[in-house]
């Protein structure tokens, strides 16, 4: 079987790759379980010189690997030399991770204990479409970092740039069967993979609904699993806040990757006074948000991913609530949908409480700080957000009383190598980024060492 792979700026076929089975996945266990013991046993300073040096391939194939991106996912070319650009730098950042794998001392009765953090041995990342390198690297570079083997699964629609990863990185020296990829569908091969007793973690980016499953197939083995999962980040401006800067913000916050990030701020919460001001600065920067082909120069926002996708966003726009302004999208071929505000929406309309994927925002009014806190915690998700507001205290209190793993102050940013990222509620469980991931990618072991009386 081939998987037929699009563009979606063009709706055309880009790529015909051969598709991966169940079979596959109980090949690719056994030889990344053969390749296991002398991975893990690798000297933690060859081990980190081996990341950097794929580190340092990956940078020096980012113009290609950034092309292909773009093509395959519809990112502007510009952002996806960003998102190479990270991948690099991920890599980078847990290679130095490697020699400070440390542990405690506690001196016990009789003797002493010791802690080492070992690795789980062979672990499954199943990741989305939306930034398909990206948070393949944010689980991979943790993973081969603590001293394990990866078997990753792409999703279908985006899997062309994982397949040059697994390339690049045996050609970087990372030896065979420490990391490779499968492509196929993730109801037959990332269900294997979720129930083979050889994978020992999951890590898993992607719906709730799935990752829900994925949650319940893994406990019939205990693996353990990492979920992140979907967002309906709230972006919370209050009447003293720099209205102007926060409306310049708003529509990046959003209409980025044209929707389809799990940290898109998709509820603009508005104190009541400010709402008019707001929309009017709003408008002019959602309008001139430049959407068209992802390869030339100037484009904010490119297509959406699929034709089916695409239908899922315009119900929410046909259904419940009303368009205040939107921008303008190219006609014809591609799956092209264009930035839309809808303004005010009823906290309890579909377009406040789903999660939309799309370039939608739902613009909703509040009366005061409890109001904003409790509209921007009525929601089954915690993963992103922002609270825009002059006010000092205010802004940390709100910050502290949104349920939500990541929250900016007076910016729209939501992720960083260096900090932990991942959800509160149904967003998810477990972080990746930061110190932290090391910590997800390995056991606990203890020690005790009779020292005699
Ligand atoms: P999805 O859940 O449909 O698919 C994600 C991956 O899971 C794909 O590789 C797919 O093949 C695989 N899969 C599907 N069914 C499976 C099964 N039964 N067993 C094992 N694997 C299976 O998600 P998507 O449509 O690719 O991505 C969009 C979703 O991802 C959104 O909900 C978004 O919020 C979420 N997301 C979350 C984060 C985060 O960090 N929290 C980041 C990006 C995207």
């Amino acid at each position: 079987m081939t998987l037929t792979v699009l563009e979606p700026a063009t709706a055309r076929s880009m790529a015909e790759i051969p598709e991966a089975t169940p079979e596959d996945v109980d090949r690719a266990v056994e030889r990344a379980r053969a390749a296991f013991p002398a991975w893990s046993a690798v000297a933690p300073s060859d081990r980190a010189r081996l990341l950097l040096r794929l580190a340092d391939a990956i940078e020096a194939e980012l113009e290609p690997l950034a092309l292909l991106e773009a093509r395959n996912a519809g990112h502007p070319l510009a952002s996806a030399r960003g998102e190479i650009g990270m991948v690099a730098a991920t890599f980078r950042y847990y290679a130095g991770g490697v020699e400070r794998n440390l542990g405690d001392t506690i001196p016990v009765a009789g003797g002493v204990a010791m802690t080492f953090r070992e690795p789980l041995g062979v672990v499954g990342l199943i990741t989305p479409w939306n930034f398909p390198l990206p948070i393949a690297s944010w689980k991979l570079a943790p993973a081969l970092a603590a001293g394990n083997c990866a078997i990753l699964k792409p999703a279908e629609l985006t899997p062309l740039t994982a397949v040059e990863l697994e390339r690049i990185a045996l050609q970087a020296g990372i030896p065979e069967g420490v990391l490779q990829v499968l492509v196929g569908p993730g109801r037959t091969v990332g269900q294997r993979m979720v129930e083979h007793p050889g994978i020992a973690k999951i890590g898993f980016t992607g719906s709730t609904a799935v990752g829900a499953g994925i949650q319940r197939t893994a406990a019939d083995t205990i693996k353990r699993v990492t979920l992140e999962l979907g967002g309906k980040s709230a972006n919370v401006v209050f009447a003293d806040a720099d209205l102007e800067a926060a409306a310049a913000s708003a529509p990046g916050a959003v209409f980025d990757n044209a929707g389809q990030d799990c940290c898109a701020r998709s509820r603009i919460l508005v104190q009541r006074s400010a709402v008019d001001r707001f929309l009017e600065l709003l408008e002019p920067a959602v309008t001139g948000f430049s959407v068209g082909d992802p390869l030339q120069d100037g484009i904010a926002m490119g297509p959406l991913i699929s034709a089916s996708h695409r239908e899922k966003v315009a119900s929410f726009v046909d259904d419940d609530a009303q368009v205040a302004f939107r921008g303008s999208a190219p006609e014809g071929e591609g799956f092209w949908f264009p930035p839309t505000v809808l303004a005010p929406v009823d906290p309890s309309a579909r377009a406040a409480t789903e999660e939309i994927f799309g370039p939608v925002v739902a613009v909703i009014p509040f009366d005061d700080e409890a109001d904003a806190i409790r509209l921007a915690n009525d929601s089954i998700y915690g993963l992103s957000g922002s609270v825009w507001t002059e006010n000092g205290g205010r802004a940390l209190r709100v910050a502290r009383a949104i349920e939500t793993g990541v929250i900016s102050i007076n910016s729209n940013s939501s992720v960083r190598v260096s900090t932990p990222f991942g959800g509160f509620k149904q967003s998810g469980i477990g972080r990746e980024l930061g110190p932290h991931a090391l910590e997800a990618y390995s056991e606990l072991k203890t020690v005790y060492y009779a020292t005699g009386a």
